[in-house]
């Protein structure tokens, strides 16, 4: 199959002012490489600062990326002009971590999800009514409600008019970043279904589902990228990497997740240490500060990819 998008080699390198005449460079994204297929949800993890909403924003070109290439149905993206940039984000769309702040409180719900239509000359009038009601319905809500505003609506709701106002353009990817974080956990299970059901109504729709929470991701994605100092440090199918990690940071993460079942008694093993600063990141291998199992070669040499199959895990000596 042919990956609906491409990401190869991906940077997003921030200048820091280091001196007065000098700046230094925060590596949030250091060379990323994946591909998404059509219908296929890729899960991107990984602790608080490791440049997973980096990378989802370079890779829809809402930051400019330092260097890399995005192919999204064969072009690369970040080569495209104005005009073509703007033609190709109608086929790609993003969904917020928070819906309190990512909706305008001023626009009511019909015109915050209709808006993308309007400014694209896509529909007017009673077919945009039309529309809007469809795409109402279509993610849960009453078609009555697109009168209200946005403080009307409860926490899930909001989360629903974010992805209905996604779903506007009928796009066929779209980057969910924490799209559940801010949701108590039985209305994340409601978010999660109703983007697994609308996979399963267009069926070619991919998302990129950023997350630190380990057991959102398990639910929703089909394969699983881990991140750690803007480096992706094991790759696979979803199963597989949950029930078999092979990088020391990935079975790290997996044993610091809150088990959530009552009747399974919970013993955290937690990471020692805070994540380095992706301004001045270790040599070698970037785990290596926190690795148990730290050999002389991973503070010196970057970790070489290991593949068996579809699992891949940059380590120079993974479990
Ligand atoms: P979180 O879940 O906490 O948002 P994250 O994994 O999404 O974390 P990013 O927000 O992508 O991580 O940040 C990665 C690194 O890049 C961090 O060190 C952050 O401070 C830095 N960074 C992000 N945006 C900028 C910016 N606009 N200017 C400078 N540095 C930035």
């Amino acid at each position: 199959m042919i990956p609906l998008i491409s990401v190869k080699n991906l940077k997003k390198h921030f200048p820091k002012r280091s001196g007065f005449f000098s700046h230094a460079w925060t590596k949030a994204v250091d060379g990323i490489s994946f591909d998404i297929y059509p219908g296929e949800t890729l899960g991107l993890v990984g602790e608080s600062g490791c440049g997973k909403t980096t990378a989802g924003r370079a890779l829809l070109r809402l930051i400019a990326p330092t260097d890399g290439a995005v192919y999204f149905e064969g072009k690369d993206i970040l080569q495209m002009n104005t005009a073509e940039l703007r033609r190709q984000r109608l086929k790609m769309q993003m969904i917020f971590q928070d819906p309190y702040s990512s909706l305008n409180p001023r626009m009511t719900v019909g015109n915050i999800v209709g808006e993308a239509l309007k400014v694209h000359k896509k529909a007017t009038g009673s077919d945009l009514e039309r529309r809007v009601e469809e795409i109402l319905k279509k993610v849960g809500l009453s078609p009555s409600y697109r009168s209200r505003y946005p403080h009307e609506f409860s926490g899930g709701q909001r989360q629903r008019i974010g992805i209905a106002r996604a779903l506007a353009l009928e796009p066929n990817f779209i980057v969910c970043d924490e799209a559940v974080s801010a949701l108590d956990v039985s209305i994340q299970a409601e978010i999660i279904n109703l983007l697994r059901k609308l996979q399963a109504e267009e069926k070619k729709l991919a998302y990129l589902f950023i997350s630190h929470d380990l057991n959102v991701v398990q639910h929703i994605a089909d394969r699983v990228a881990v991140m750690y100092l803007g480096k992706i440090v094991e790759m696979g199918p979803a199963k597989t990497l949950f029930e078999s990690p092979k990088h020391p940071y990935t079975q790290a993460l997996i044993a610091a997740n809150p088990i959530p079942d009552p009747d399974v008694a919970y013993q955290p093993k937690l990471l020692k240490g805070e994540v380095p600063s992706s301004l001045n990141p270790p040599s070698g291998c970037h785990f290596h500060t926190r690795c148990p199992f730290v050999m002389d070669k991973c503070k010196h040499f970057e970790p070489p990819l290991m593949e068996n199959g579809k699992h891949r895990v940059w380590c120079h000596s993974p479990r």
